[in-house]
């Protein structure tokens, strides 16, 4: 059975998460392997909310958890998905079976029951004794409800094989889903985003209509984490997420990009509309105060910078990307917690 995560960390992202993964590992005394290593870059990178409370609650109960516990961490939360797909077709692959074998009994059954009739017609269309007609007249009667009953049976594994079918599709649907989604915000990952720009770049060529790209960025977030943990960071990333999505409407579309970087695509926007939406997201984030739902503690302001282009006819989407990065950086050179174009 093989893992599908795929990741799309920059260099620097992961090299952080391996430092932040190895510095867990060691102190926890768990031994680098490729499982344990998967596991604790999943957790320290924040794209696995479930998984971080459950390595937390084993690193409570036992700080030098066992290799059986780490490996069932491991089985739960990368191969289970593939585990349950696969019991799922065992099962269709099952009914289908005994389903098949009951058509060709019934195909026996059938073509037994079409000769009893036969019969029976030769025996009506003959002037036969009433005796033998009732002897005939009963046979068929048991035939015809020994059929019936067949039919219901066969009629009965053909709903369960739609309900199974059906539960495979939802299933698959769930998976392709999440495979479109990051699992520490909700909204859309860089898988999503690249498929949703490139539809959007599509769009826009055959349309003419302009639209526009925010690369976002939190400042100071490597400072944010080392202060009040990793963990606060990933509460800040979910918030962000949150506001971020009030702050569009219909067709816009948000995505993480990576680490704390957020992408936006306004589509029928041009760039004085996309810098109008920027400042109030820059607003938006700036004029908060975060503080600790459970202890009130403050954690102070928080500001992100924001790069803004528009589409152009020619544009591929790295070259509409790096445009957005470029302008990202103007804003993070001026003085970070502003809006700038290119
Ligand atoms: P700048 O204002 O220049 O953007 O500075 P910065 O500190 O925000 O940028 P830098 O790229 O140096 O650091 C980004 C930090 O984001 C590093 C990493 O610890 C943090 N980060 C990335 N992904 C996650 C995550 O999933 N969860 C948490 N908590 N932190 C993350
Ligand atoms: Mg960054
Ligand atoms: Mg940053």
């Amino acid at each position: 059975m093989t893992n599908k995560t795929t990741y799309s960390d920059t260099l620097s992202q992961s090299s952080e998460f391996l430092r932040l993964a190895i510095a867990l590992l060691a102190k926890h005394k768990i031994p680098a392997d490729p499982h344990n290593y998967q596991v604790t870059y999943e957790c320290v990178s924040g794209r696995n909310q479930a998984l971080v409370e459950a390595l937390s609650q084993l690193l409570k109960q036992n700080p030098n958890p066992s290799d059986e516990q780490l490996e069932a961490l491991y089985q739960s939360y990368f191969v289970q998905d593939e585990a349950a797909l696969e019991m799922m077709r065992t099962e269709i692959r099952r009914i289908i079976h005994c389903m098949l074998k009951d058509f060709s009994h019934s195909d026996d059954q059938l073509s037994h029951y079409s000769q009893t009739l036969n019969q029976f017609v030769t025996i009506l269309d003959t002037q036969k004794p009433p005796e033998h007609l009732l002897t005939s007249t009963q046979k068929v009667i048991e035939e015809t409800r020994s059929v019936e009953q067949s039919q219901q049976h066969i009629e009965k594994q053909m709903n369960n094989v739609i309900a199974e079918i059906d539960l495979l599709r939802k299933e698959l649907e769930q998976v392709k889903e999440e495979s479109k989604m990051d699992a520490l915000t909700g909204i859309a990952n860089r898988k999503a985003f690249d498929l949703e720009i490139d539809a959007t770049i599509l769009a826009a060529r055959n349309s003419r209509e302009p639209f526009s790209l925010l690369m976002l960025d939190i400042d100071h977030f490597k400072l944010f984490n080392d202060t009040y943990g990793h963990l606060v960071g990933d509460k800040v990333l979910r918030y962000v997420a949150t506001l971020l999505k009030r702050n569009i409407k219909g067709r816009d579309f948000v995505a993480r990009f990576g680490g704390e970087e957020f992408m936006i695509i306004l589509p029928a926007t041009n760039i004085n509309g996309a810098m109008v939406i920027s400042e109030q997201i820059r607003e938006a984030i700036s004029s908060g105060t975060l503080t600790a739902k459970d202890n009130d503690v403050s954690y102070g302001k928080l500001t992100l910078s924001i790069g803004v282009t528009q589409f152009r006819a020619s544009d591929l989407s790295e070259v509409l990307i790096n445009r957005a990065d470029k302008a990202l950086y103007l804003a993070k050179e001026r003085g970070r917690n502003r809006v700038e174009k290119l």
